[in-house]
C-alpha cells in the first residue's frame, strides 16, 4: 500500500528528525537524500523538512546533555545548521545535486508577506531543481513564539508546500495503541479521518536532542489530514525500501 500511496503523490515533504541523522545516526542522512532523489527521478517534487542543528552542534563544543538555557540553544542552532547543510550538500552531490536552505519562524508562516515569499522561493527552487531543506530558524526563535517541534512545523510547511504526501520518519515503524514495548500494544495500520485515537496511548517523550515524540507526530500527522495531505508515519530504517516494498507504517486519511 505505501508503494501505492507513494506512486500517486506529485508534491511530497519528508520530514527527518534529530535522533535520526545525528550521533550514531550519522550516516543514515545518505539513505533520506537517496529516497528523496530517487522521488525526484520519478517526477515528483520533493522537501525534505530536517531537524538536527543542535544536536550536531553539541559535540562540536563539548556538550553532552540538552541545553535547557535558551541563548545556548539559539546558539547550538546556528553553529549546527551550517555542519548540517554542509553533510547534505555532500550528499546530495553524490546524485549531482544542491540543497538549498530555508529557516522558518512561525511568524513567517502567519504573516502573509513572508509566507508568499516563502512559498515564491519555494516553487522557484522546485523548478530549479534543488533540493529545499527546512528547518525552524532557532536562533530567532524564542520558547514561547515556537513551532515547539519539527513535526509541527513540518505539518504546516506541507500545507505552504501544497503537498499531498507527508513522509513523516520515526523511531518506531507506525503508530500503535500503546507504547510499543508495551505487552499488547497493537500496530494501527490506517487512521481514517476524524477518527477517535482518544484510546490510544502515545508518549510524549522525545529522544536526545530532538524535541518531537510520539504525542507530537500524532498531533502532526492529524493536522497535515486536515490540511488535506496524507501521512505516511514509518521508520527512518525503512527509507531504503519505502518506495519500492511493503514496509511497516501507519497511512493517516487526509480530508476530502
Ligand atoms: N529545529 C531543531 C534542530 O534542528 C530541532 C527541533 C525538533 O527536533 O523538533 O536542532
Amino acid at each position: 500500500m505505501n508503494q501505492e500511496l507513494i506512486g500517486g503523490a506529485k508534491r511530497i515533504v519528508i520530514k527527518v528528525g534529530s535522533s535520526s541523522i545525528t550521533g550514531a545516526n550519522e550516516s543514515k542522512l545518505d539513505g533520506i537524500v537517496d529516497l528523496a532523489v530517487r522521488l525526484m527521478d520519478s517526477g515528483k517534487d520533493v522537501l525534505i523538512v530536517s531537524s538536527g542543528a543542535i544536536a550536531t552542534a553539541a559535540p562540536m563544543i563539548g556538550l553532552t546533555v540538552k541545553s535547557e538555557d535558551l541563548a545556548t540553544s539559539q546558539a547550538l542552532a546556528s553553529i549546527g545548521q551550517a555542519r548540517l547543510m554542509a553533510r547534505y550538500e555532500r550528499s546530495l552531490a553524490r546524485h549531482n545535486r544542491i540543497p538549498a536552505q530555508i529557516l522558518l519562524t512561525v511568524d513567517n508562516l502567519e504573516e502573509d508577506v513572508t509566507r508568499t515569499n516563502a512559498q515564491r522561493a519555494l516553487e522557484r527552487l522546485i523548478e530549479i531543481g534543488v533540493v529545499p531543506v527546512i528547518n525552524e530558524n532557532d536562533s530567532v526563535a524564542t520558547q514561547e513564539i515556537r513551532f515547539g517541534d519539527n513535526d509541527q512545523l513540518a505539518a504546516r510547511v506541507s500545507g505552504l508546500f501544497g503537498a499531498d504526501l507527508l513522509l513523516l520518519l520515526s523511531d518506531v515503524d507506525s503508530l500503535y495503541t500503546a507504547p510499543p514495548s508495551e505487552a499488547g500494544a497493537e500496530r494501527i495500520p490506517v487512521v481514517s479521518f476524524g477518527a477517535d485515537l482518544s484510546e490510544v496511548q502515545v508518549s510524549g517523550t522525545s529522544t536526545g536532542y530532538g524535541t518531537g515524540g510520539a504525542l507530537t507526530k500524532l498531533a502532526a500527522a492529524r493536522q497535515a489530514a486536515e490540511n488535506g495531505v496524507g501521512v505516511i508515519l514509518t521508520a527512518t530504517e525503512n527509507v531504503s525500501v519505502l518506495d519500492t516494498e511493503e514496509c511497516n507504517h501507519t497511512w493517516f486519511e487526509p480530508a476530502r
